[in-house]
C-alpha cells in the first residue's frame, strides 16, 4: 500500500467522459428499433447501420430533443447550430470504417452539474456534450479461432459527456458519475440501466506535486459506479508509484480487469488527426430556432437538485432525500404530490413511508416500486387520517401494507380491519374510569406526580379498547379525572 504520507503530496486530477445510451424508439440515422434487449443478433439492422454503398442517413429529430433537455439539465443551453463529423477508424464491429458524430460544433457546450447540497456544493464544469452513433457489438468465444460481431447496436443514439477535469478524488468520481446516471433518467433521456451498458464512464486521471498537470493515462469502459471510483483509485496510486520510483507515465488507454481490482494497459492515446474527421457531407447542420429552444425548456421535468432544495425546504433529513431520489419512482411520486398542492404534512408523512415501509417491501425482492399500488390519492388520504388520529400510526401502517398490495382505497381497510380509532370522548372516558378504578395503585402514583405509570395506565386503556382508542386523547382523559 501507498504511504500516506507520499500520497499526501500529489494532487489527482480527474476528468470523465460518459457515454450515455439514448431511449428513442429507432436509432440515430435509421427506422430500426433501438431495443436490442431481447433481439436475436443482427435482426436490428438495416442498409444504414451496415453502411452500404449509397445508403442516406436521416437524424431522428427525437435524439435532438433529448440532448437539448440535456442541456437544460445542465444548466445551460444547447447550442443554435452544430454539426456532424466522420471519424475514422478500422474495426470489424464498425462496418462504415467510420464513426458519425460531432467534433468542431457539438450540440452543447460549457454547463455544470452541482454535486452535494447547499453548504458543500461541489460544481463539476461540463467541457461539452457531442451526438454520436455507437458501433457494434464484438464477441471472442474463448478457445475459437474466430470473433462474432453483432451490429444491432450499430447507430444507437449517444451522447457523449465531457467533464472538465474538475474532479480530485475518487469519491467525487463516483458522485459524478452517480449523478450523471440521476439526472437523464429524471429527464427522461435515457433508461440508464448500468446492467444493459446504457451509460459507460471513462476516467482520465492525473497526479502531480505542482500546478502543472501531469501526463494522463484513460480508463475506458467503466460500467458501475463502484467501478468508477476503484479504477480511479487504482490509477491515482499507481502513477504515484511510478513518480516515486522515478519513472515516467505513459499517455495512453487503459482496461479495468474487475476481477483483479487493477487497470491495464490496452494501446497508446491517438491523437484527433489520426482519424482523419472531417464534416458529414451527408447530413445537414443542425440549426435551432428559439421557439424550438423554448419548446423544450418549457417541459422540463423536475430534476434531483430541485427536489433536493424542495425537500430541503419541508426539513426531511438529507439521507432521506437521497433514498427517495435514487428509488426513482418515490422521487417522481413526491414531485407529483408536491406540484399538486398537497399539503405538507402529508408529503412529509408519505415521504417517510416511501423510505421506511415501502422501501423494506422492496428490498425483501418480493415486490418493485412498479408492482405496488402507489395511488398518490389514496396515500394522501391515509396521511390525512393518520394526522386527523383516525388511526394509529401503528393503524396507519397496517393499512398502508394492504394498501399497496391490493390498492384498495385506506378507508375500505380501515372499515375491513376495524383500525378507525374512537375519538369519542364519552365513549373512552368511560373506559378510563373503569382502568383507574381496576388500577388504584398505578392511578395513585400518577396523581403522586409519577409519571411513568401514566403510559401503563394508557396501555391498559387501549387493551379494553381493543387497540381503537385514541392514545392522545386517552392521557388526556387519564390526567382530567385524576385531576392533574
Ligand atoms: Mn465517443
Amino acid at each position: 500500500m501507498l504511504d500516506p504520507e507520499i500520497r499526501a503530496k500529489y494532487t489527482p486530477t480527474i476528468g470523465i467522459e460518459c457515454h450515455v445510451q439514448l431511449k428513442t424508439r429507432t436509432k440515430l440515422f435509421a427506422a430500426v428499433s433501438n431495443d436490442a434487449r431481447n433481439a436475436a443478433p443482427n435482426t436490428l439492422i438495416s442498409h444504414i447501420c451496415l453502411g452500404m454503398p449509397g445508403a442516406l442517413p436521416v437524424l431522428n429529430e427525437k435524439v435532438v430533443e433529448y440532448a437539448m433537455q440535456v442541456a437544460f439539465a445542465f444548466n445551460t443551453e444547447p447550442q443554435r447550430y452544430s454539426h456532424f463529423e466522420r471519424k475514422h477508424y478500422f474495426y470489424p464491429d464498425l462496418p462504415k470504417g467510420y464513426q458519425i458524430t460531432q467534433l468542431s460544433h457539438p450540440i452543447i457546450v460549457g454547463g455544470y452539474v452541482d454535486l452535494g447540497i447547499e453548504d458543500e456544493i461541489k460544481r463539476i464544469r461540463i467541457n461539452r456534450v457531442q451526438i454520436e452513433e455507437d458501433a457494434g457489438k464484438s464477441t471472442h468465444p474463448t478457445g475459437k479461432d474466430y470473433s462474432l460481431v453483432d451490429l444491432n447496436r450499430a447507430g444507437t443514439p449517444l451522447l457523449e459527456i465531457v467533464s472538465e477535469a474538475d474532479m480530485h478524488t475518487a469519491a467525487e468520481a463516483k458522485l459524478y458519475a452517480h449523478e450523471l446516471w440521476l439526472l437523464v433518467r429524471y429527464a427522461g433521456v435515457s433508461d440508464a440501466d448500468l446492467y444493459q451498458g446504457n451509460m459507460r464512464f471513462d476516467v482520465n486521471v492525473s497526479v502531480s506535486k505542482t500546478d502543472k498537470l501531469g501526463l494522463r493515462t484513460e480508463t475506458k469502459n467503466l460500467n458501475s459506479f463502484r467501478s468508477v471510483e476503484k479504477a480511479t483509485e487504482y490509477e491515482i496510486g499507481r502513477q504515484i508509484e511510478l513518480l516515486e520510483k522515478g519513472k515516467a507515465i505513459v499517455q495512453e488507454t487503459r482496461g479495468w480487469d474487475d476481477a483483479k481490482q487493477k487497470t491495464f494497459s490496452q494501446r497508446s492515446k491517438e491523437d484527433a488527426h489520426d482519424y482523419r474527421y472531417f464534416p458529414d457531407p451527408d447530413i445537414p447542420p443542425i440549426v435551432l430556432s428559439d421557439a424550438a429552444v423554448q419548446t423544450i425548456k418549457s417541459i422540463m421535468p423536475t430534476l434531483p437538485r430541485q427536489l433536493r432544495q424542495r425537500l430541503r425546504a419541508l426539513k426531511i433529513d438529507p439521507s432521506a432525500t437521497e433514498t427517495l431520489i435514487e428509488e426513482m419512482p418515490a422521487g417522481k411520486l413526491i414531485i407529483a404530490l408536491l406540484d399538486s398542492g398537497c399539503n405538507n404534512d402529508a408529503v412529509k408523512r408519505i415521504a417517510n413511508w416511501l423510505v421506511t415501509e415501502v422501501q423494506a417491501l422492496v428490498s425483501g425482492g418480493t415486490y418493485t416500486w412498479e408492482n405496488l399500488h402507489l395511488n398518490p390519492d389514496h396515500l394522501v388520504v391515509l396521511a390525512d387520517m393518520t394526522t386527523a388520529n383516525k388511526v394509529s400510526s401503528t393503524g396507519a401502517k397496517a393499512i398502508l401494507h394492504e394498501l399497496l398490495l391490493t390498492g384498495k382505497s385506506p378507508e375500505k381497510i380501515a372499515t375491513e380491519k376495524n383500525l378507525l380509532q374512537v375519538s369519542d370522548e364519552s365513549e373512552i372516558a368511560a373506559i378510563v374510569a373503569k382502568v383507574l378504578s381496576d388500577n388504584p395503585q398505578a392511578a395513585t402514583d400518577v396523581k403522586n406526580g409519577e409519571m411513568k405509570a401514566i403510559g401503563f395506565l394508557v396501555g391498559q386503556v387501549m387493551k379494553q379498547s381493543h387497540g381503537k382508542a385514541n392514545p392522545n386523547l386517552a392521557q388526556k382523559l387519564i390526567k382530567e379525572q385524576l385531576g392533574q
